[in-house]
C-alpha cells in the first residue's frame, strides 16, 4: 500500500459532513414541499367551501325573488283578476323592498284580448296613456302596474325586447318562473343597470293548463321582478367581494366574455390568461330556468387569514437540523481522522510517509513466514545517513526535513516499488527486498549509497550527504525479525569500524555477540572491585621539546581475561549508563594522580576522554567541581577530549555542557578530528582550545599523500581559528620531524611513549630525555 496514499486519505477533510448536510436539506425540502402542497390543498378546499357558500347565498336570494313571484300570483289566483290597488297593497303588505333589498321592480302586464281591450285602455288612461301600443310580437302585453310606482313605464309593451319575449314565452308555455338573459334595466329613464327580469304567467281561473297550447291560450297576464346584478351581489356577498375574493358571474355554463354578467375586478381576464397566482373556484347554480356560473378568485387577505406557518417552520427547522447534523458529522469525522492519524502514526513515519520501525518489523515477520514456505532467501539493509546532523544543525530542521523526504524517495526509486523502504530512526532507513546472493545485495547497497551521494537540492542549495549500509541475510544469518534487525545494525557498525561504506554482517567481527554481553555484565563490578587502571600517554610540545601533559586512558584488569584494552569494551558500555561511573572514576583517578605528581614536584595536566552520554549529563560540571574541591586541584590540571560525533547526538545539550566546562576554566580538545563531521563552520561554534588529528591520518602521512594533505590543511585551518593542534599516532621519528616541519603544536604517540601505568610516568620522564614541567 502506498503510504502517501494512506496519508492523504486520512488527512483529507472528507465529504461526510457535506453529504449529511445535503441529505438532511433534501429531506427538509421534501418535507416542506409535502407540507406546502398539503397546505395549499387545505386552503384551496377552504376557498371552495367559501365560494360554494357565497354562490349559494346569491342563488338563495334569486330563489327568494322567484318565491315572491309565486306568492304574488297565488294572491291573485282566487280573484281571477289583478287590480292595481290589490297589487300595490299586497307588495307593500309583504314589505317586498325590505325583504329583498336589491329588487328593483315588481310589475304586472296584462294580455290584451278582444274582451278586455276596453278595460285595459281605461286602465291606461288613468296613467295618462291615450292609446294602446302596437304588439311587437304575437302577444300584446302592456305594463299595467309596477312597484315601486312612478317610473313612467306604464303602457310599454313588456315583451318589446326579444330577450323579454323569449323568457315570457317559455314562462307561459311551461307555467314556471323564467329568467331572461342579461339585459340593461332602465328605471325612470335613468342610467341603465345590468340585470335580469324573471317572469311568471298568470292564467285564467279554471282554464285547462295541460298542454303548452292550452297554457298559451289561458294566459291572462304576466308578473315579473327585475333586479340589477350589481345590487344582487352587493346585498348578498358584497362585504367579502374585493376583500376576501373577487368574483365574476356568467350567464350559462361557459366562462367567456359573451356570458359575463358581472366582474368585480379583472377576474375573467386573469382567468383567460391562465394566471394561477391565486386560488380559484368555479361554482354552478340553477336560477329560474337558466344556469349561472360563478368564478371566485381568492384575495391575499383570505390567503393570509387561512395560511398556517407549518411548512415554513418545517423548512427552517429542517435547515437548522441539517446544520446541526452536518456539525455532528464533522465532529465525528474529525474524531475518526484523529483516530486514523494515530493509527497511521503508529505504523508510518510522519515526515517521509514511509513505514516506521514497528511496521518494518511486522512486514519482516510476514516476509519471514512467506520466505520459509517458499524456501526463498532475502536481504535486509539498514542505511544510515552521514553528514546529515551537521546539515540539520547548521541549516535548520526544515532543510533537514526536506532532505529526509528526498532520501526516502531516492531509496524507493533505487530499489523499486516492490521493495519496502522504511524510516526506522532519525538517521536510519531499513530496506527489505528479495535478493538471493551477497553479490547482488552488495550491488544494491552500492547503488543506494551512490544515490545518496548525489547532491540533494533543498531551498536552492545542493547538499552532499552520504550513507553507510549494513546488510544481513535470511535465513543464513538469522530467522527472527528482531535478530535480523539487530544484525543489520551491527553490520552497519562493522562497516564503520572497517572504514567502509557497507558491510555484510560478519559474525567473527561481531562485538555484540552474547559472550560480549557477559563482559558488559562483568563491567558492572569493575569500578567497585578497583579493576580499572589509569594509563597515561604523554604529549610533547614540538617547539619546546617538552612533555606538557598526558592523556588518561583506561585499562581493565579483568579477573579471568587479563588486561583488556578500551577498544574491546568502551564501545560496549558507551551506549549504556555504565559509561557514567567509568568517566567519574577516570576523572577522580586523573585528579588524584595530578595531586600526587604535584606533591612530587611535577606539574603535569591530564586530559580525560568523555563519551556522548557524559555530555548529555547536565550534572557533569558539578561532579567535576566536587572532585576538584576534594583534591584542592586547580582547573588547569584537567582537560577533556571529546569526539565530534559524540557532540552531534544532541548538539544543543552537549554544547551547553561544554560551555559550562569551558567557563569553569577547563580546556577542551576535539578528539579524532577528521573522522567525523569535520566542519569548519561547526567547529567555530564550539568552545574548544585544541584539535587532535586522528592517528589514522598521522600514521599514514609519510606514505599517503592524501593523509599528508589532511594533516597539513588541518594544522593550517586550526591555526587560522587560533586553535592548538595535537597529532595522535606519532609512531616514528620521521612523523615527528614532519609534524615539526608542518608547524604542529604537539605530538602524541608510541614514538614518544605508549600509554604507561600512571605511576610509571615520573620514572619514564626522568630518563626519557624530554623536558618536563616542574611544579612551582
Ligand atoms: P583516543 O582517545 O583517540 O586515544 C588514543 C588511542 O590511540 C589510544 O588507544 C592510544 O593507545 C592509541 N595510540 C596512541 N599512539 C599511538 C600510535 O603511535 N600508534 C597506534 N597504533 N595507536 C596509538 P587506547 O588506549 O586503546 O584507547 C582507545 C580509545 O578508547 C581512545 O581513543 C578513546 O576513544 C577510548 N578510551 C580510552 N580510555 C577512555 C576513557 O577513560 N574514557 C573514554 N570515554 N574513552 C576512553
Ligand atoms: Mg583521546
Ligand atoms: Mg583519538
Amino acid at each position: 500500500m502506498n503510504p502517501q496514499f494512506i496519508q492523504s486519505r486520512i488527512t483529507q477533510p472528507g465529504l461526510l459532513p457535506g453529504i449529511v448536510f445535503l441529505l438532511a436539506l433534501i429531506f427538509s425540502i421534501i418535507a416542506y414541499t409535502i407540507a406546502d402542497t398539503h397546505e395549499q390543498r387545505r386552503i384551496e378546499n377552504t376557498f371552495h367551501e367559501l365560494a360554494h357558500l357565497k354562490a349559494q347565498r346569491v342563488s338563495l336570494r334569486v330563489d327568494g325573488y322567484e318565491r315572491s313571484l309565486i306568492d304574488l300570483r297565488g294572491f291573485f289566483i282566487a280573484s281571477n283578476a289583478v287590480s292595481e290597488t290589490e297589487f300595490l297593497d299586497y307588495l307593500k303588505g309583504v314589505q317586498i323592498s325590505q325583504r329583498y333589498p336589491a329588487l328593483h321592480e315588481v310589475g304586472y302586464g296584462s294580455v290584451v284580448t278582444e274582451k278586455n281591450r276596453t278595460a285595459i285602455k281605461a286602465e291606461l288612461k288613468k296613467h295618462g296613456i291615450a292609446s294602446l301600443p302596437a304588439a311587437p310580437y304575437l302577444l300584446n302585453i302592456p305594463l299595467l302596474y309596477h312597484y315601486p310606482t312612478g317610473n313612467g313605464a306604464i303602457g310599454n309593451q313588456i315583451n318589446a325586447d326579444p330577450r323579454h319575449n323569449e323568457a315570457i314565452r317559455i314562462a307561459s308555455e311551461l307555467d314556471q318562473v323564467q329568467i331572461t338573459r342579461l339585459i340593461n334595466l332602465r328605471f325612470n329613464n335613468a342610467k341603465g343597470h345590468a340585470g335580469f327580469v324573471m317572469y311568471l304567467p298568470f292564467y285564467g281561473n279554471g282554464a285547462a293548463l295541460i298542454t303548452a297550447e292550452e297554457r298559451r291560450q289561458a294566459l291572462m297576464g304576466i308578473f315579473y321582478v327585475a333586479f340589477s346584478v350589481h345590487n344582487l351581489i352587493q346585498t348578498t356577498i358584497g362585504e367579502d367581494v374585493g376583500h376576501q375574493f373577487d368574483v365574476a358571474l356568467f350567464d350559462g355554463d361557459t366562462i367567456n366574455q359573451k356570458n359575463l354578467v358581472y366582474d368585480s375586478g379583472n377576474v375573467l381576464s386573469r382567468y383567460m390568461e391562465s394566471r394561477h397566482d391565486s386560488y380559484t373556484s368555479t361554482q354552478r347554480t340553477e336560477v329560474a330556468g337558466r344556469s349561472w356560473t360563478f368564478l371566485f378568485v381568492a384575495k391575499p387577505a383570505f390567503i393570509k387569514a387561512n395560511q398556517s406557518d407549518l411548512p415554513i417552520s418545517i423548512l427552517t427547522g429542517g435547515i437548522f437540523i441539517s446544520v446541526l447534523l452536518a456539525w455532528l458529522a464533522n465532529t465525528l469525522k474529525r474524531r475518526l481522522i484523529a483516530e486514523k492519524r494515530n493509527e497511521y502514526l503508529a505504523y508510518y513515519d510522519e515526515l517521509t510517509g514511509l513505514p516506521n520501525l514497528a511496521n518494518l518489523r511486522s512486514i519482516l515477520i510476514h516476509k519471514i513466514a512467506q520466505a520459509e514456505k517458499q524456501r526463498k532467501p532475502f536481504a535486509l539493509f539498514i542505511i544510515e545517513l552521514i553528514r546529515f546532523k551537521e546539515i540539520n544543525y547548521t541549516m535548520g530542521q526544515r532543510v533537514g526535513d526536506e532532505l529526509l523526504k528526498q532520501v526516502g524517495t531516492r531509496l524507493q526509486c533505487t530499489v523499486g516499488s516492490a521493495a519496502t523502504v522504511a524510516r526506522i530512526s532519525n538517521l536510519q532507513f531499513g530496506v527489505l527486498l528479495s535478493e538471493e546472493n551477497p553479490f547482488s545485495a552488495i550491488h544494491i547497497a552500492q547503488r543506494m549509497i551512490k544515490s545518496l551521494e548525489e547532491p540533494l537540492p533543498a531551498r536552492g542549495i545542493n547538499y552532499e550527504l552520504g550513507a553507510e549500509a549494513g546488510i544481513t541475510f535470511f535465513p543464513g544469518q538469522g530467522t527472527d525479525a528482531d535478530v535480523l534487525l539487530r544484525l543489520a545494525d551491527i553490520a552497519l557498525l562493522q562497516a564503520r569500524n572497517a572504514g567502509r561504506s557497507y558491510a555484510i554482517y560478519n559474525t567473527e567481527k561481531d562485538l555484540y555477540k552474547p559472550q560480549r554481553l557477559a563482559l558488559l555484565s562483568d563491567f558492572r563490578n569493575a569500578v567497585k572491585e578497583k579493576q580499572l587502571q589509569l594509563y597515561c600517554q604523554p604529549k610533547v610540545d614540538l617547539r619546546a621539546n617538552k612533555i606538557t601533559s598526558v592523556e588518561a586512558l583506561v585499562r581493565w584488569q579483568h579477573p579471568n581475561l587479563g588486561l583488556i584494552m578500551p577498544d574491546q569494551f568502551i564501545h560496549l558500555i558507551e551506549p549504556t549508563e555504565l559509561i557514567q561511573p567509568l568517566s567519574e572514576h577516570m576523572i577522580e583517578a586523573a585528579i588524584q594522580q595530578c595531586y600526587r605528581w604535584r606533591e612530587k614536584g611535577l606539574a603535569l595536566p591530564i586530559a580525560v576522554n568523555l563519551s556522548m552520554r557524559n555530555l548529555l549529563n547536565p550534572e557533569l560540571p558539578e561532579i567535576i567541581d566536587r572532585v576538584m574541591k576534594t583534591w584542592a586541584a586547580e582547573m588547569t590540571c584537567i582537560s577533556f577530549e571529546i569526539t565530534e560525533s559524540s557532540i552531534m547526538v544532541d548538539p544543543s545539550v552537549a554544547i551547553r555542557v561544554l560551555h559550562r566546562l569551558h567557563a569553569m576554566g577547563i580546556q577542551l580538545h576535539v578528539d579524532d578530528f577528521g573522522t567525523g563531521y569535520s566542519s569548519l563552520s561547526y567547529l567555530m561554534k564550539l568552545p574548544v582550545d585544541t584539535i587532535k588529528i586522528d592517528h589514522s591520518f598521522t600514521l599514514r602521512m609519510m606514505e599517503d599523500q592524501g593523509a599528508a594533505t589532511i594533516v597539513k590543511s588541518t594544522i593550517e585551518m586550526a591555526h587560522s581559528l587560533q586553535l592548538k593542534v595535537v597529532a595522535e599516532g606519532t609512531a616514528t621519528r620521521n612523523i615527528l620531524e614532519k609534524l615539526k616541519y608542518l608547524g604542529c603544536d604537539e605530538a602524541q604517540g608510541n614514538y614518544i611513549s605508549p600509554p604507561l601505568p600512571a605511576d610509571e610516568v615520573l620514572p619514564w620522564l626522568q630518563q626519557s630525555g624530554w623536558e618536563y614541567a616542574i611544579s612551582p
